[in-house]
Parts: C-alpha cells; sequence; structure tokens
C-alpha cells in the first residue's frame, strides 16, 4: 500500500531512500515500465497549470519528495513526510546498488559530453559499475524516434533522464512503453551536478534545506524560477491551506 500525501494536488509518495531502492527493486523484477518522478516545488506549481505534466505525475509509480519546501508544505498541512528523496541522491544510490547487483544505466539528455562525464564520476564512486549508454539528444519530438533507437540497443534496467521538468517527465510517459526499460526518472540538473558543471550545494545548507539559497547565489540569473520554487510555493500552500481550512470548517 502506497502511503501518499497531497499537496496543491499533487499526490507525494511518503517514502525514504531504502523504500525507494525497494521499489526500484520490484519494479526492475516485474519488468515492464515504471515511471519515478521527483517531485519538488516547481513541479506542484508547474502541475497547476499544465495538465499534461499535472496527469504524468499522478500516473507515477512513484513520486518522491525532493526539496525542503515539500517537507515544510506537508507538515504545516499536518500530514508530514518523513523525509526527503531527490534525484541526485536517488541516482547516487541506484548507481551503488547497480554495481552491487548488475543493474546497467543509461544517461540521456544535459550538454554533450555532459552525460559522459557524470557516468565516469559514478563509476569511479561505484567500481564495477555498468553503463549502457549515454547520449545528450534532445526533447524534440523529431529526435525520439533515433533516441528510441538507441536506448533499444542498449537495453539498461534504468534509464535517467535530465532534460528538466516538465520536458524529461513528458518524455519519459510518452516514450517509455516504447522502450522495454523496467525503471525511467527523470533527474533534472542531476548530470550537471555530477559532472561539475554546476556546484554542489555544500552538504549543511542542503541538510537546512538552503539549496535554493546556495542556487540563488550561483545561478542568480535563474533567481525568478528559485523565488516560485521556494517563497512563492510555501505562500500558496499557506494562503490555498487557509482557503480549504475554511471551507471545511463552515
Ligand atoms: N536540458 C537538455 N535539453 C534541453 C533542456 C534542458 O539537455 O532542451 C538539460 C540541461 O542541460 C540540464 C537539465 O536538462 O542538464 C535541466 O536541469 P535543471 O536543473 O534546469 O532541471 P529542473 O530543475 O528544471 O528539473
Amino acid at each position: 500500500m502506497r502511503k501518499r500525501v497531497v499537496i496543491l494536488g499533487v499526490a507525494i509518495d511518503d517514502v525514504l531512500m531504502d523504500e525507494a531502492i525497494a521499489a526500484v527493486a520490484r519494479f526492475i523484477d516485474e519488468g515492464g515500465p515504471h515511471q519515478i518522478v521527483t517531485v519538488n516545488p516547481e513541479f506542484v506549481m508547474e502541475a497547476r497549470r499544465n495538465r499534461a505534466f499535472r496527469r504524468v505525475l499522478a500516473a507515477a509509480d512513484l513520486a518522491t519528495p525532493d526539496g525542503f519546501g515539500i517537507i515544510l508544505a506537508a507538515r504545516w498541512r499536518g500530514t508530514p513526510l518523513r523525509g526527503r528523496v531527490t534525484g541526485i541522491d536517488l541516482t547516487e544510490r541506484i548507481a551503488a546498488e547497480a554495481a552491487r547487483r548488475g543493474w546497467s544505466l543509461f544517461l540521456l539528455g544535459a550538454a554533450p559530453g555532459v552525460a559522459e562525464r557524470a557516468a565516469a564520476a559514478l563509476q569511479r564512486a561505484n567500481p564495477g559499475l555498468r553503463i549502457a549508454g549515454c547520449y545528450a539528444g534532445s526533447p524534440r519530438p523529431s529526435d525520439e524516434p533515433l533516441i528510441r533507437e538507441r536506448i533499444l540497443a542498449a537495453r539498461p534496467d534504468v534509464l535517467l533522464v535530465a532534460y528538466g521538468h516538465p520536458a524529461q517527465d513528458l518524455w519519459i510517459a510518452r516514450n517509455q512503453p516504447l522502450l522495454r526499460v523496467p525503471v525511467a526518472i527523470g533527474v533534472g540538473g542531476t548530470f550537471d551536478e555530477l559532472a561539475g558543471v554546476v556546484p554542489r550545494a555544500p552538504a549543511l545548507m542542503q541538510r537546512l534545506g538552503l539549496k535554493w539559497l546556495y542556487r540563488l547565489i550561483v545561478q542568480p540569473w535563474r533567481w525568478r524560477r528559485i523565488m516560485t520554487a521556494a517563497p512563492l510555493f510555501l505562500w500558496t500552500v499557506l494562503r490555498e491551506g487557509r482557503a480549504f481550512d475554511a471551507l471545511h470548517a463552515e
């Protein structure tokens, strides 16, 4: 049974990392396509205006809580989540399990050469890790047939897609049924961080839920997105939560 928490209409699984990995193992054993989404505040805000994305999130086999904002919002709503499972942490744990259990990974997305560097970093940390393939490609529909051919030939157990949300998650929903890949995950900027293209936030800032502040410092041009991700999201949760409570108190 999935225990899920709904935030502004988006359902999120109350999973810890070990449980997420157990789900990945189960999906691989079962075969058939399974999609994992890592839901952060920007996902929730996008889902409010993008019906196709909303549907993909609702249909996902696992929706992990990604980001401190999600944890805070769940607590405010009186339905706390036990912890975070971010895209990059999930990728690193999957790589470790893959090296142990013989799963192979395919890294799709990011700028040319970045997926290869991210794969090399994962292999350095996890000797014996099998990389089935790396390809930048693009989320353009015209590129889909060629990308599918490459993935079909490589036959990975886990497909990691880094096209940013919502493109990556919509890409997976459209293409995974044609791919014979048991697990596909949209991982956003994970390859950039693994490859060192974007510096990774210090562990202490991550623990304190200040990754958004770190990103504001290192990528100030993304201020609008970052403000959407943190303050605007939390403000919306507060406002709509009150409206919801008032409605139900009447
Ligand atoms: N990206 C890409 N092709 C595109 C758009 C984005 O490969 O057409 C990659 C980009 O290089 C980066 C990732 O997708 O590696 C998006 O990272 P971001 O941190 O913006 O992800 P988000 O937070 O939007 O999910």
